[in-house]
């Protein structure tokens, strides 16, 4: 394995990854040698075809899916409008009822709303404390006019592994296209589309290793989507525009790469995660957010009373440990994470979270470091803040000794 800049911490994987070094090897000849378009009919295109054609291959070995089923996009925001934009369009005939959960990432969310403007109906299913999407309320707000139902397989922020096959199987047995994002999941979750009851499934290169701006939607057989980008042809139609070459190159080589290496790596980092969760849960008030169990082997969300995560953030930049506080996507905005709030964690709490994610090159003294410095800092910024421990201050939802060992499934 290859070596990547190295920090004292970093636990932002989430975020942005490296690209593995074996990754970036194989997309470089696609940059220079093999250059041609992969629609040319003369000798230039020929090495191109197949470098994306055996892409597509390991892609969909590691789903145990047909290559066939897959369409490369320009990211995973991309492929998550593909699956609901495009399936609206092609069934609004058939009904304009649509259902998703409060915990989407915005690329599922924004889109939704998109279609709310344009006349479609949309049924947002709440969460629990733990924000788990519970099967039954799928199923009681499936209506006659329900085209299309997309939850996602895991949230990366607070780290729940949705029910998604029993959500998947419901839909099914109703007929309903069933839609999930699989980007949080999909290095540390096996996905297996042979018996997965999945219609179309979002997949993000960078989330394995890969480069950035490469995604996927898997398209079941048979399941049809209007396009959303219109122009050349490419992918069947459905994703127009001449390929990412080399980006699509370095995602069969990342999926490659995980189909082998996957099963250690949850063993490895479940470990370190678990680590964080123990030893951080032994500063006072502090709370895990999402759950024990169902839980994603590579993700650690710690709550902290009385703090901004913005400042704990900044102290821990200073030490060398990088991560977010929330969602990475609204982290500029500052907003308490929307994940959070939907679990019922109260706004001024939903601030002061810490959300590791761990990834291929994080190291035992990494976790470590971040054990080490974290009580002190957190001390520090309780002694200046305005919540500090003695005011006014719901504090029911934190507890000091709650150190289970969750195993997700
Ligand atoms: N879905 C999920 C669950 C994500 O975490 C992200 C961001 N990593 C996306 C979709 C969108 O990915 P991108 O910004 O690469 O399009």
């Amino acid at each position: 394995m290859g070596e990547r800049v190295t920090t004292k911490g970093f636990f932002d994987y989430q975020s942005g990854a490296p690209v593995d070094p074996r990754v970036v090897e194989e997309m470089l000849p696609f940059f220079t040698t093999s250059y041609g378009n992969p629609s040319s009919l003369h000798a230039a295109g020929d090495p191109v075809r197949e470098g994306m054609e055996l892409a597509r291959n390991r892609l969909a070995a590691l789903l145990s899916c047909d290559p066939a089923e897959l369409i490369f996009t320009g990211g995973a925001t991309e492929a998550n409008n593909l699956a609901i934009k495009g399936a609206a369009m092609k069934m609004r005939r058939k009904g304009k009822h649509i259902i998703s959960s409060v915990v989407e990432h915005r690329s599922v969310i924004t889109p939704l709303k998109f279609l709310q403007r344009e006349g479609f109906e949309v049924t947002t299913l709440p969460v629990d404390a733990d924000g788990f999407v519970d099967p039954a309320a799928v199923e009681d707000a499936i209506r006659d006019d329900t085209i299309l139902i997309s939850v996602m397989m895991a949230n990366g922020e607070v780290g729940t592994i949705e029910p998604v096959g029993e959500i998947g199987a419901i839909a099914k047995n109703h007929d309903v296209l069933f839609h999930t994002d699989a980007v949080a999941a999909q290095s540390w979750v096996p996905i297996d589309l042979s018996t997965l009851p999945f219609d179309m499934v979002t997949l993000s290169s960078n989330d394995m290793y890969g480069p950035k701006g490469v995604g996927a939607l898997y398209l079941r057989k048979g399941t049809r989507v209007e396009a959303v980008l219109h122009g050349g042809g490419q992918e069947r139609g459905l994703r127009s525009g001449t390929e990412n070459v080399p980006g699509i190159v370095g995602f069969g080589k990342a999926a490659e790469l995980l189909k082998e290496e996957m099963p250690a790596e949850v063993e490895r980092v479940r470990v370190f995660r678990d680590r964080l969760i123990d030893e951080l849960s032994k500063i006072d008030d502090t709370a895990l957010n999402g759950p024990r169990d169902r839980r994603l082997p590579n993700n650690a969300n710690i709550r902290f009373a009385y703090i901004e995560g913005e400042a704990l953030l900044l102290m821990l930049d200073m030490e060398g440990v990088m991560l977010s506080s929330g969602s990475a996507c609204s982290a500029k905005t500052l907003e308490p994470s929307y994940v959070q709030l939907a679990m019922g964690v109260k706004h001024e709490e939903a601030h002061g979270s810490l959300q590791f994610t761990l990834g291929r090159w994080t190291t035992s003294e990494e976790v470590d470091h971040a054990i080490e410095v974290l009580p002190g800092i957190v001390d520090r910024l309780r002694q200046m803040s305005a919540l500090r421990p003695g005011m006014e201050y719901d504090k029911s939802q934190f507890s000091k000794h709650d150190h289970g060992h969750g195993e997700e499934e």
